[in-house]
């Protein structure tokens, strides 16, 4: 039985991370860790910090809270030698770097998008690139996200431009030369692999890999319809994650 900690754990995450992981048969949710107190405990026990939870009884730390917060676990993690996962996104090279020195310590894994889906869409698109001759993102949120577009969306154009690289394929060139409307073709993240956003009401986080070539297309589609999307995916990593040292960047690591 692996015992576990969630830091943020009155978050929406944190609240279904502890119902999901906590339904497991071989994952028990010991503490739930939050500065606000959750609404459900899920048999877990309550704490404000880390500091007042027995290092003793805690497997596996993981941490979907705010990004500032995650020096703090990386830190209690490697003093106490108990593993981390963390799904915070917003990190910058400070918390990284500390997420690294954790790394030397205990077993540690970060990744920005922990449904098993979205990671395996990137895959595929990477397998296909290479032998299509253009490619476009088309990633569609709900209304009220902030960012635009998805570092799920940059990521894909960035692993197809890669792709395409390594197979020795050029830049894709965009043969427009008249924009009727500024942006109709999106942005480009590079190599000419262009992102496009779309914001609904209704929509909670899909992604369309579409290429083009002689006489045919493919379409990767990757659809979230709930947070529950992301539970999977932090249970495979701790499963599968080495405990004992260690920092995997990304799910993709993790899928054999
Ligand atoms: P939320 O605002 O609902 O929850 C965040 C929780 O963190 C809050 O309850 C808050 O009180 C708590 N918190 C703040 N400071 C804390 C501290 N010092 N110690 C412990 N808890 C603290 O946000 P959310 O929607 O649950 O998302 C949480 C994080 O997870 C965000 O960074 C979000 O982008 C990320 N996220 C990642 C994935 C992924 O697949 N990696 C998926 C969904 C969300």
């Amino acid at each position: 039985m692996t015992r576990i900690a969630i830091v943020g754990g009155a978050g929406r995450m944190g609240q279904i991370l502890a119902r999901g992981l906590g339904a497991l048969d071989d994952m028990d949710v010991v503490a739930l860790i939050d500065p606000h107190e959750p609404a459900e405990l899920y048999g877990a026990q309550y704490r404000a910090d880390l500091e007042s939870v027995e290092p003793i009884v805690v497997d596996v730390v993981v941490d979907f809270s705010v990004a500032v917060n995650v020096v703090h676990s990386a830190r209690w993690c490697a003093a106490h030698k108990v593993a981390l996962v963390v799904g915070t996104t917003g990190l910058g090279a400070n918390h990284r770097a500390e997420l690294a020195a954790a790394g030397e310590r205990t077993g540690v894994v970060v990744a920005a998008n922990f449904a098993i889906g979205a990671v395996l869409a990137e895959r595929f698109a990477a397998w296909a690139a290479p032998y299509f001759e253009r490619a476009e993102v088309i990633e569609l949120h709900h209304d009220t996200k902030a960012d635009a577009p998805s570092g799920t969306a940059i990521a894909a154009a960035h692993a197809i431009a890669a792709a395409r690289r390594e197979a020795g394929r050029g830049p894709i060139t965009d043969t427009t030369t008249t924009w009727t409307l500024e942006n109709a073709r999106g942005a480009d993240a590079g190599d000419g692999v262009r992102v496009h956003s779309v914001r609904l009401p209704g929509l909670v986080a899909h992604q369309e890999i579409l290429f083009g070539g002689p006489g045919e297309g493919l379409l990767v589609r990757h659809d979230a319809y709930d947070r529950a999307s992301f539970v999977p995916g932090v249970a495979l990593a701790i499963r599968t994650m080495n405990r004992d040292a260690g920092l995997v960047e990304g799910l993709a690591a993790l899928l054999s």
